[in-house]
């Protein structure tokens, strides 16, 4: 345990539960998979009715639609799991914390009786594509159009760094109804990706780190699908996403504390073990500052996680403090990765150990779910 007089106020007795059965689950089904997984690029299909049978998939939907009848804290029990274990290329979040409240929220019934079941077993794994080789920060300006046609919209566009991209089946679309109309053309529109002639995959793209994670390019040509897969109201969909990202964005910097939580507890292991200039490297008082400077930087990081999922929890999650989680944690893991790294000296740099690839896998943390700069541009607003 890394703080010894701090607990999450949210966890209790039946989320510890849980914690465990995750814990063991990929420990013993995924980890062992990882290095294949990384190779390949991806994970392999079965991870996900693995992960669905084990009830470790929509645990925040409501069991009438096969979820687990959760909240957002068994979410969170879940993928800081999953990141202990360091499997974290496993495209969970997306599909579970971040696509499949999109359908609860503002699907129909008919589409959540449709689609949160099978997303729930693993039988679709759900993806959302918003970023365009053109446009990605200023979602507004996105390209793709979706065009009414008797009872189908026809999507035109592409899309890129699709997490999930490959293994798709069911993708929430950002394109625009109404082009003249900016944000307030903008719908969200569900894609069931079997048997449709008009979407095609990319390329499953080359990454610097995340690399059991597929990401792709997703294209859409003359891509028929009924107007019944509108998610919500034509023109909604910039608002809805504006709703959403808040969990979003969290959820990363949820994913970023425990990333800093585990740089810290495998570095004090390597530097507990070896030696120069006849002592342990712990005992040098520069790695015991730079440590002491770590944690305490997670423990805050740790604490103003908590607050805010306390927040979401109860509504009042705002933009700007969910931007803040955000920024300051993926940057506080990105430091303090970096300073673990060093610590391991040349070991650091080598692929076989974790922190290595901890240092590659953290940078694009700065980047997606909105960039930094974004964040900073959405904080500096309540200025
Ligand atoms: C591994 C990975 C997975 C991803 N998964 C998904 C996914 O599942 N779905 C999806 O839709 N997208 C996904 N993305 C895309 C990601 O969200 C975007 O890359 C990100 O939002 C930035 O957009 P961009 O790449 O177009 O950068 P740009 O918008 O071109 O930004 C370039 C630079 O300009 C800066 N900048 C832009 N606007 C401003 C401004 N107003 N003020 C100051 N600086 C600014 C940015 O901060 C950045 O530094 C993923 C990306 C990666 C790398």
């Amino acid at each position: 345990m890394l703080y010894e007089s701090y607990q999450s106020p949210w966890l209790d007795d039946e989320l510890r539960i849980l914690q465990d059965a995750a814990r063991k689950f990929f420990e013993t089904e995924f980890k062992p998979l990882n290095e294949k997984w990384i190779s390949q690029g991806k994970v392999d299909r079965e991870a996900w009715l693995k992960a669905g049978e084990a009830g470790l998939l929509c645990a925040e939907m409501p069991t009438e639609y096969g979820g687990a009848g959760g909240d957002y804290r068994h979410e969170t029990v879940i993928m800081e799991e999953m990141h202990r274990a360091g499997v974290g290329g496993f495209g969970n979040q997306v599909h579970s914390a971040i696509v499949a409240p999109y359908f609860l929220h503002y699907g129909t019934e008919e589409q959540k009786q449709r689609w949160l079941p099978k997303m729930a077993s693993g039988e679709m794994v759900g993806a959302i594509a918003m970023t365009e080789p053109n446009t990605g920060s200023d979602l507004q300006a996105v390209r793709t159009t979706a065009v009414r046609d008797g009872d189908d919209y026809v999507i035109n566009g592409s899309k890129t760094y699709i997490t999930n991209g490959q293994h798709a089946d069911l993708v929430i679309v950002v394109a625009k109804t109404d082009p003249s109309k900016g944000s307030k053309g903008i719908s969200l529109i569900a894609v069931e990706t079997a048997k449709n002639p008009g979407f095609q995959r990319g390329r499953n793209l080359k990454k610097m780190g995340q690399k059991s994670a597929d990401t792709s390019e997703l294209f859409f040509e003359d891509c028929r699908v009924p107007v019944s897969n509108r998610i919500g109201e034509e023109g909604h969909g910039f608002i809805q996403l504006m709703q959403q990202l808040p969990q979003e964005r969290l959820n990363i910097a949820q994913a970023a504390v425990v990333a800093m939580e585990r740089a810290i507890e495998i570095t004090l292991d390597y530097v507990k073990e070896r030696k120069a200039f006849g002592q342990r490297v712990l005992d040098f008082q520069n790695t015991k500052f730079k440590l002491a400077e770590c944690k305490t930087e997670a423990l805050i990081a740790r604490t103003f996680v908590d607050q805010c999922l306390l927040k979401l929890m109860d509504g009042t999650l705002d933009a700007a403090t969910a931007s803040m989680a955000k920024y300051w944690c993926t940057q506080k893991q990105c430091e303090i990765i970096d300073e673990c790294l060093q610590l391991h000296g040349g070991a650091g740099y080598m692929d076989e150990y974790e922190i290595s690839r901890m240092y590659a896998d953290a940078r694009v943390q700065k980047i997606y779910g909105g960039t930094n700069e974004i964040m900073k541009e959405l904080i500096g607003r309540t200025l």
